[in-house]
């Protein structure tokens, strides 16, 4: 048997094969990893696919990519379904210690068809295991009766696969969703039969919806893949999710998964249950793509199917929360412009400004200074800021209105887009003095 204490901790994430990756089993396997990482402890995956009528292998295959794509890579890896005889020797045991029996009764579909269950034999009274969250419960199990632990001798029912397991496989904390709270008091009446050290547990409120209530499909998304879709990051989805039941207790918001790996304390699980907040997972990711180099910034973007002008990636970088709004601003009109040059339209050209009619002459005349001031910076030196620097006193004393107006119309076409020196640099000289020569003309 092991001997835990001491050896590093070794942990597992335990997924049932039945759906694929939800958001909040993502967040558990987040802090089992975390809790390994941490400690020098090694991290386990167990695939819980005893049930075979709902197991799936695409379900398996779901919930394993969507922990490698996080970037959650396990030790070591189990799968319940190649364990059959590890258990049958177990139950063998138990039956020979007489800790359990084989029990002869009617079957549950047919009544008039005998069964052969085993049952545990309950030793009653009460259990009580201290929660690392949730401090000490203690439940009355003699209610529990013998209870079954298999279905026959080759069919263990779940609880008790459970528990051989991490007693197998020297796991020191179990550490899951406090949906499992109920199951914990008959595990460790298995357990002590069995003869094994009992793991910690610690047991993590759930992942709530604004409204409190369990997350779930009516929220809006709730699988890991959703979340992908929409664009976030594995970086900004980890920093989150990390933060959804665990606090450092200091000012610092945005950690990598590695910095995560070195802060987190199981201490530091909070009691209460997390609520799943939008606003704050898109933060977070803005947070993280805005750190990721421009080049890989741009491989995210084609990763998630976006090609974008490397003219505009910068600009593209700086503005969006997530992949998807890049792609989603890459297909709207505001960046049409890039493309193809405007058709200029002088009734949008001239600017409406408070108090005043301005008219075409005048704003053929602003257009005509930019078109001067822009004659002295070079082709190769044509930087928003550059570009700013010749126009903007210009149009400081005339007013930001007639002049900046006309000149970003008549760059783009479009009532809204971009500041005209950011797509002056974005078009290039050429193509800029080409547009506003147009645009003067127009009027
Ligand atoms: N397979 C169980 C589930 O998916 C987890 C069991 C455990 O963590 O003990 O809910």
């Amino acid at each position: 048997m092991f001997d835990f204490l001491k050896t590093k901790p070794r942990v597992r994430m335990a997924p049932s094969p039945t759906g694929n990756l939800h958001i909040g089993t993502a967040r558990t396997t987040l802090i089992n990893y975390l809790f390994a990482k941490s400690t020098g402890g090694t991290f386990v995956v167990r695939v819980e696919d005893t049930d075979k009528e709902r197991s799936k292998l695409e379900f398996e295959k779901n919930i394993l990519d969507g922990f490698t794509w996080l970037g959650l890579t396990w030790d070591e890896f189990y799968r319940q379904s190649e364990r059959t005889d590890i258990y049958k020797k177990a139950l063998a045991r138990l039956i020979k210690e007489d800790k359990a029996y084989v029990s002869k009764e009617p079957g549950k579909k047919d009544p008039n068809e005998t069964v052969e269950v085993v049952r545990l034999r309950n030793p009653g009274g009460t259990v009580t295991f201290d929660d690392v969250v949730r401090g000490p419960i203690t439940t009355d199990v003699s209610d529990l009766g013998d209870f079954v632990i298999a279905r026959a001798i080759d069919d263990p029912l779940y609880h008790f696969a459970v528990v051989v397991d991490d007693g197998e496989t020297g796991i020191t904390h179990v550490i899951r969703g406090d949906d499992h709270i109920s199951n914990t008091p008959r595990q460790i009446l298995i357990l002590e039969a069995l003869g094994y050290t009992r793991p910690i547990y610690a047991h993590l409120p759930l992942v709530l919806a604004p409204d409190r209530s369990k997350l779930s499909k009516r929220h809006g998304a709730t699988a890991l893949d959703d979340y992908r879709a929409m664009g976030f990051i594995p970086e900004g989805l980890t920093n989150y999710l990390a933060f959804l039941g665990w606090n450092p207790g200091t000012e610092q918001e945005i950690f990598t998964l590695e910095e995560l790996s070195r802060a987190f304390k199981l201490e530091q699980l909070q009691k209460s249950g997390a609520i799943f907040d939008m606003t704050r997972l898109s933060f977070v990711n803005r947070e993280h793509l805005k750190r990721l180099p421009e080049n890989e910034f741009a491989k995210r973007l084609a990763d998630f199917g976006v090609t974008a002008d490397s003219r505009l990636l910068p600009l593209l970088h700086e503005r969006v929360s997530t992949l998807k709004e890049a792609a989603d601003l890459l297909l709207s009109d505001e960046f049409a412009f890039l493309g193809t040059a405007p058709v200029q339209d002088a009734t949008l050209l001239v600017p409406r400004v408070k108090d005043r009619e301005v008219s075409r002459g005048e704003t053929a005349e602003h257009l005509g200074t930019v078109l001067s001031l822009l004659e002295a910076i070079s082709p190769s030196q044509f930087t928003a800021e550059a570009v700013k620097e010749v126009v903007w006193p210009y149009a400081e004393k005339e007013g930001k209105g007639v002049v900046l107006w006309p000149m970003r119309v008549g760059l783009t076409g479009k009532e809204r887009s971009p500041d005209p020196f950011t797509v002056a640099a974005l078009l290039g000289k050429e193509e800029t003095v080409a547009r506003l020569t147009a645009a003067r003309t127009a009027l």
